[in-house]
């Protein structure tokens, strides 16, 4: 019997009239390949919906990508003729709305497109750009020979305000100078009028909060490509090379980090309130393409879920997620007793709705990155080098609880599960 006939049949039975779940969903791979819905995606919508088109399940969507959050909004609600609030739409950089302290600071922004305009999404309001640094102080990019020449016919230097932090959102472009000003910025705690006599420590050092570790990603090329993962690689091995200490972040923010998946929940918990939903959402659902971000970062949130949850009940601390871990990272223990490297901690600030989801599980689909007929999922494991230095090396986080073909199938399995009838 297939699981269509399942469906119809399960119709049949009584069901709770209001959804304690929520679903979460990648978006390219899952939803879309690029420009193109995916014909699955279109159906499933419709499975969530009552007669009249009102969704009847609290859903979001969770990209890596970094984009203005209206523009993929209206995007995804032309895929799937159905309206997504901006509200309902994570990118990578999403969490750091919550890092209230650095919102007023003088804050460098690091990527390519509408960059200040998403810092000024976020609640950044006084930002600046690689190329105000490069201006502000000519003599500091001389990898690019160009401004060598430049330079060698006169230049002035203007008064620039020290940076107080520096927020990755993507790769830039022109990774030389990039990396020779992030360098400068870092030792000279964000004012290179001068060269300090002594390294930062790890608690001094200039802020730096990165969205997006994903070393590479498929595009149409015929293999993968250098993603905002792989920039960091480059800055981190340059510190270290150059200071022989670790790089350190406050955060580390995007697929499969815990922030982003508690930021999720938040997400969730906001739409079912405007659904009308009082009841808590006590089971999250994670539909992705990639089991190395999507699957991953549903098993090390739901292995979040149980630490605090264990802590809460009985004072529980395990010290085990950090196996695997540079041992250099700085790390510490939440007020829940979860120990992860700093980067990756929740912020105290962070002013999100009581988490009540007991359980995350993460569904695969065959969409995307994921090829059935050609992976299996231990093959992940030879990846694990991947990953992001902060992030423990946990082959058995890329295997998902299920597996469906498309994103419809993954649908009509959760509502079969929850006995939920829309
Ligand atoms: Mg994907």
């Amino acid at each position: 019997m297939g699981i269509e006939q399942d469906i119809q049949n399960f119709n049949r039975l009584p069901s709770n009239t209001k959804a304690d779940f929520g679903i979460l969903f990648d978006v390219d791979g899952v939803i879309a390949r690029g420009t193109q819905a995916l014909e699955p995606a279109k159906r499933m919508i419709k499975e969530l919906c009552d007669e009249q088109n009102n969704l009847k399940v609290p859903i979001a969507f969770v990209t890596n990508a970094c984009n203005r959050t209206a523009d993929k909004a209206r995007q995804i609600s032309n895929w799937l003729d159905l309206e997504i609030k901006p509200e309902y739409m994570m990118h990578a950089q999403s969490p750091l709305s919550v890092f209230h302290k650095y919102h007023d600071k003088h804050v460098l922004v690091v990527g390519q497109g509408h960059i200040h305009d998403i810092a000024k999404e976020l609640g950044f309001k006084n930002t600046c750009s690689i190329d105000d640094v490069k201006e502000a102080y000519p003599l500091l990019d001389m990898v690019d020979h160009a401004n060598r020449r430049k330079v060698a016919q006169g230049y002035i230097e203007k008064e620039f305000p020290k940076i107080d932090a520096v927020v990755v959102f993507g790769e830039p472009n022109r990774w030389e100078s990039n990396l020779q000003l992030l360098i400068d910025l870092i030792l000279t705690n964000g004012l290179p009028t001068h060269a300090s006599d002594k390294i930062p420590s790890p608690e001094e050092q200039l802020p730096i909060l990165a969205a997006n570790m994903d070393l590479v990603f498929m595009a149409e090329a015929c293999m993968p490509r250098f993603g905002n993962g792989s920039f960091l690689v480059c800055l981190e091995a340059l510190y270290k090379k150059i200071t022989g200490h670790e790089l350190q972040y406050k955060a580390l923010v995007g697929k499969p980090c815990e922030l982003t998946f508690r930021y999720a929940e938040h997400v969730i918990q906001q739409h079912a309130k405007a659904l009308g939903i009082t009841r808590p959402i006590e089971k999250l659902y994670f539909i992705g393409d990639n089991p190395l971000v999507d699957i991953f970062g549903a098993n090390m949130y739901n292995q979040y879920i149980h630490h605090i949850r264990k802590t809460s009940n009985s004072n529980y601390v395990n010290g085990d997620v950090l196996d695997n871990v540079n041992s250099n990272m700085n790390t510490s223990k939440t007020t829940n007793g979860y120990i992860a490297p700093m980067s990756r901690q929740i912020p105290p600030e962070a002013d999100f709705d009581e988490q009540t989801v007991l359980d995350c599980e993460g569904i695969l689909v065959g969409t995307g990155v994921y090829k059935p007929t050609k992976n299996n999922f231990n093959g992940e494991a030879k990846s694990m080098h991947q990953v992001h230095r902060d992030i423990e090396k946990r082959p058995d986080f890329c295997i998902p609880r299920h597996f469906a073909d498309d994103v419809h199938k993954a649908i009509l399995y959760i509502l079969k599960k929850q006995h939920f009838v829309v």
